[in-house]
């Protein structure tokens, strides 16, 4: 049988780095290279009419947004092997094994750690876009005006930090079942590039139940992107419906986007 290096040698951690490299880059190309196939490949007459800014991409753009995603993968990929050395020498809260209890604590500790990742993700993003921080850090990710799925990593490498900070934060606090963990980052991977689409995916209806208008999707983000100024939110629009910071032309724009034509944002500044 094969024996794993200890994670507690070198080499051991720089196997464990390598192999989670692997799984998040991989992760990230997948769900972002099949998004950018359906959406702007496959069917670009059907989707050109939904998008929410028409503009080509500047032609350099996926280059660096693929650069700046393998850092940010990088880091993420030294997080997730710290974090499991942390988990092996029990600091952190994660618990295996399935308890009577986990049928409603499954559900309810992802929602914790769900909101948790929110309030911590917002304010980093107001204090991100303090005019000395966004030109230092922020900007690379606000370089892609106009989004696409691989602007959803695109981070300078402390963003990409603080952002791989959250989780392992977590583990020390919430006890939580590596089902739990998986499936927030599932969550993550997903919504980072749905929201990064540039095309609204979430029908109409969805945006005006009671769960749906809770949740960011591409229209709410997108003008973040252009607007600089409102829609810090990652998940849910809670923070920014709470602090007023979530862009007036917001709901004109979700019904715009559902009409015929979809409009432009950049019309909106
Ligand atoms: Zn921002
Ligand atoms: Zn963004």
């Amino acid at each position: 049988m094969i024996r794993l290096p200890e994670l507690t040698e070198p080499i051991g951690f720089l196997f464990f780095c390598v192999l989670f490299f692997v799984i998040i880059t991989g992760r990230y190309l997948v769900i972002a290279g099949l998004f950018y196939a359906i959406f702007y490949l496959w069917y670009p007459e059907r989707w050109q009419k939904k998008k929410l800014s028409k503009r080509a991409y500047p032609p350099r753009q996926l280059k660096k947004e693929l650069g700046w995603s393998m850092i940010t993968s990088l880091l993420f990929s030294v997080m997730a092997t710290l974090t499991l050395l942390l988990w092996q020498k029990g600091y952190t809260r994660v618990y295996t094994g399935l308890h009577a209890s986990d049928w409603y604590y499954m559900p309810l500790s992802l929602v914790l750690s769900l909101a948790l990742q929110e309030t911590y993700y917002y304010w980093l993003h107001r204090w991100m876009h303090l005019p000395a921080v966004f030109k230092r850090v922020h900007k690379v990710h606000h370089q892609s005006n106009l989004t696409s799925t691989f602007t959803a990593f695109s981070f300078h490498p402390l963003e990409g930090f603080l952002q791989a900070l959250m989780l392992p934060l977590t583990l020390l606090l919430v006890p939580l079942h590596p089902v739990v963990i998986l499936v927030q980052l599932m969550i993550m991977s997903f919504s980072s590039v749905i929201n990064h689409l540039n095309i609204e995916i979430y029908p109409r209806y969805f945006h005006h139940n009671r769960l749906g208008k809770w949740i960011v999707g591409a229209t709410h983000h997108s003008l973040h992107h252009i607007q600089f100024r409102y829609n810090y939110g990652l998940y849910f629009t809670l923070w920014d419906k709470w602090k007023k910071t979530e862009s007036p032309a917001y709901p004109e724009l979700l019904n715009k986007t559902f009409a015929e034509d979809a409009p432009s944002p950049e019309k909106k500044n």
